[in-house]
């Protein structure tokens, strides 16, 4: 099946021999099963049959969206987490379980997993060496001193938009025994699978683009197959797992990724246009752009046409005072902290995402006082950049 019929098939549906078959999956929210025998359960307790037990280990409704998420990253296995960032914990700690306990880490990461490095897995004697990752002679020298058991970066960068050589990264990864583990929110598996690329674990903030419409949070754990059981080993024991009702959601919401990113992605690529035009812009950062300095990678990872559904821009002259003052003057686009939903977002990454890392340090990473970022929605094109102009115009 193509990518457009599996986000609408995978997972659900299942059959059983006589009973009426619901087209789409129930919410289920037992948290215990019984059955006939209970020779049965002991079976199923002690992994000789497959079945469910206990909401902990394994939920249907829960299962259909795990398998619809392996099918669509190509993956081996998956766990639904509550959060993103749960997703991202159990990533790593399945990852380092037999390996060296070092991260190298992208140094252009989402902020909480900065802090789920520095403030949860330090403490507990976890080393992590950040890196450029769009600079492969730097990652290498990074492998070769710290000898990391897991290499972590995200697919496309915020909110700069790099994108790293993941193939290369992949192979360095894995000539020295390290787990790579990408953060693929961004790029949602319609533009870019890490898996297919050799990473080893892909995760995503599903309360972004698989779910979509700013009503769950929620994460995926998509692993290969030397992954799989460890991930859901340790979410057995954790319990991180994901709601049904949540999960009932997102699958939901991913029966329309596929119309959604399209839109959106065409949307960013228009607003990104026009704003490289618009008087009151300095600069415009999207990745359909020749001169992105990755642009190699682009091309060879992106499903081709999709840019991605997120831009940067930076307005000229802006300071803080007028930046807030512009967010203020929106109308329809939400100034939002999220991404990924039906409804265009916009972020400010001073206040936002950047907010706890030194002027200095946001100046090296090149990120700028006037610098906001956009999550197109699925809206009118004409309306977003109609809010976008009142608000840039009286600023
Ligand atoms: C939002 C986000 C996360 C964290 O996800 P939550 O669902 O908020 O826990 C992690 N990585 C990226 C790239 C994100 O955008």
């Amino acid at each position: 099946m193509k990518f457009e019929s599996q986000v609408v098939h995978a997972g659900d549906r299942k059959r059983k021999q006589g009973l009426a078959v619901p087209s789409t999956t129930p919410i289920n929210l037992s948290t215990t099963y019984f059955y006939e025998s209970a020779a049965t359960l002991d079976r199923v307790l002690g992994h000789e049959e497959e079945g469910f037990s206990y909401g902990r280990y394994a939920n249907p409704t829960n299962v259909a969206l795990e398998e619809l998420c392996t099918e669509l990253e190509h993956g081996h296995g998956s766990l639904a987490t509550a959060s993103g960032m749960s997703a991202i914990q159990i990533a790593l700690q399945a990852a380092l379980l037999d390996r060296s306990h070092h991260i190298v880490a992208s140094n252009s990461i989402y902020g909480a997993t900065i802090g789920l490095l520095d403030q949860v897995f330090g403490p507990y004697d976890v080393g992590v060496t950040y890196v450029d990752v769009c600079d492969l002679k730097a990652v290498e020298t990074a492998i070769a001193e710290s000898n990391p058991g897991c290499i972590f970066m995200e697919s496309v960068s915020n909110p700069l938009l790099r994108v790293g050589d993941i193939e290369q990264i992949a192979r360095m990864a894995k000539s020295a025994g390290a787990a790579l583990v990408v953060d693929n929110t961004f790029a949602t598996p319609m533009q870019m699978r890490p898996l297919d690329l050799g990473a080893n674990i892909i995760v995503h903030s599903a309360t972004k683009y698989l779910a979509g419409h700013g009503d769950v949070l929620g994460g995926i754990v998509v692993s290969d197959d030397t992954h799989a059981e460890s991930v859901r080993m340790l979410s057995r024991l954790i319990g991180p797992v994901l709601g049904p009702f949540e999960s009932y959601l997102t699958m939901r919401g991913i029966k329309t990724l596929a119309l959604r990113f399209e839109r959106q992605c065409q949307n960013a690529k228009i607003l990104a246009e026009w704003l490289s035009a618009h008087p009151r812009v300095d600069r415009v950062y999207y990745c359909s752009d020749a001169g992105h300095p990755d642009a190699c990678n682009i091309k060879k990872f992106f499903a081709p046409g999709l840019f991605g559904a997120i831009l940067s821009f930076e307005i000229k002259g802006a300071n803080k005072e007028s930046v807030l003052r512009f967010m203020d003057r929106l109308k329809m686009v939400v100034p939002g902290t999220s991404l990924g939903d039906v409804h265009t977002l916009l972020l400010y990454p001073l206040i936002a995402s950047h907010r706890n890392i030194s002027p200095k340090m946001r100046e090296r990473m090149g990120i700028r006082e006037n610098l906001v970022r956009v999550a197109a929605g699925i809206e009118a094109p004409e309306d977003i950049i109609a809010d976008l102009d009142q608000a840039l115009g009286s600023i």
